[in-house]
């Protein structure tokens, strides 16, 4: 079978394999079936191994949905009564946990900051200082509105210093830079399967502590198809996902995975972060200019200013590059207008080098002044 190969430079749903697609053209099964829980099973297990989490203290927990899903989840099952959540909010994703908070009610306060810069930690500390009912800290790991790689560790040690629980967004790092939920001070971390793990979407993944899990079990329930605690029990005395999982992506989640261990940990660092320079030579030669500065990137997201120049038109630029296989992504950033150059996905520096072909031929094609 020939499958066109597209290089999304969008943040997810990344490139993926052809081993990685095939693998969902399975014969048909019944999810209930003991052969399917099985292979949930050993997925559960190897989730824990990338972001090397022990299994006598973490657990996978496994729902059928989008990245966000996880974000709700983790708000609204983990918080005791009574108890409000910190949210470290340099961008759009963190800003997504705070209207979460909204929606649920939930007790919280919103440490807003620049989207340009990484979160003040004097701030954070003098937040929970000052405020002894704050249960839960949560804050993105790569904030990938803007690119920005915040300093989670750091935030872990806070929050645990003050005794409350360290929830990480780490749907864009995940597989991709080195996480140890131990070293990182990481509680609770999620993911997505079509992101840093090169899968499919439908799937996602709460990776976190187990004795936190059976605490919740006693928290104010906000949530029937999104609680953690009900999810992570049919999941124990069953082996099976509540509702029907997303049968196909996990076969495929499956693929990916073995995959993932096969190119290694620290060779995918270092083929992401090829890629990732790959970009910002592109950029750097065609002399656009970024907006983050490289010191706090992600090495992930490049987000780019629009050049100053009245031919430039985004949609026709994009347009001209999809045609080709490639695909740009808007920006997330509400004060500059903005594009994005993501590093995710099974590309690496060679497929870098023929898109900037494609766009400055989509350059010159549109009269768009450049380098
Ligand atoms: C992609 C992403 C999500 C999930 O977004 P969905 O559109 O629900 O897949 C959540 N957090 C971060 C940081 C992300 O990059």
């Amino acid at each position: 079978m020939q499958i066109k190969r597209n290089i999304l430079l969008n943040p997810g749903p990344a490139t993926t394999t052809d081993s990685v697609k095939l693998a969902q053209v399975v014969p048909d099964i019944c999810p209930r079936e003991k052969e399917f829980a099985g292979l949930m099973k050993g997925l559960r297990n190897d989730l824990l191994k990338v972001v090397h989490a022990p299994a006598d203290q973490y657990t996978a927990v496994l729902f059928c949905g989008s990245g966000t899903i996880n974000i709700d989840i983790c708000l609204n099952s983990l918080l005791p009564e009574g108890k409000k959540v910190l949210v470290i909010n340099n961008g759009a994703y963190n800003t997504r946990a705070v209207e979460v908070c909204q929606m649920y009610h939930l007790p919280h306060i919103d440490l807003k900051s620049s989207v340009f810069e990484r979160p003040d930690l004097a701030l954070v500390e003098k937040t929970l200082q000052e405020n002894d009912d704050i249960a839960m800290v949560y804050c993105c790991h790569h904030e990938t509105g803007t690119g920005v790689l915040n300093p989670i560790r750091e935030i872990g040690a806070l929050a645990h210093k003050y005794g409350a629980i360290f929830v990480s967004d780490t749907t864009s790092s995940l597989g991709m830079i080195p996480l140890d939920v131990i070293k990182d001070n990481v509680d609770f971390c999620m993911a997505s399967a079509q992101k840093g793990l090169m899968a499919m979407s439908g799937l996602s993944f709460i990776i976190g502590r187990e004795d936190i899990i059976r605490a919740s079990k006693n928290y104010p329930t906000r949530s029937y198809y999104t609680n953690l605690y009900l999810q992570y029990e049919y999941f124990e005395k069953t082996g099976e996902m509540h509702f029907t999982p997303p049968v196909q992506t996990i076969y495929a989640t499956i693929q990916a995975l073995k995959e993932y261990f096969a190119e290694g940990e620290e060779a995918k660092f270092a083929r992401h972060h090829r890629v990732y320079e790959a970009i910002h030579r592109g950029i750097d030669k065609l002399g656009f200019e970024t907006v983050i500065d490289p010191k706090i990137e992600s090495g992930l997201v490049v987000s780019v200013k629009y050049p100053d120049d009245p031919n430039w038109d985004f949609e026709k630029v994009h347009d001209y590059c999809f045609e080709r296989g490639f695909t740009i992504y808007p920006g997330k950033i509400s004060t500059s207008n903005t594009f994005r150059l993501c590093a995710l996905g099974a590309i690496d520096e060679p497929d870098i080098v023929a898109f900037f072909e494609s766009f400055t031929e989509a350059l010159d094609t549109f009269k768009i002044k450049h380098r």
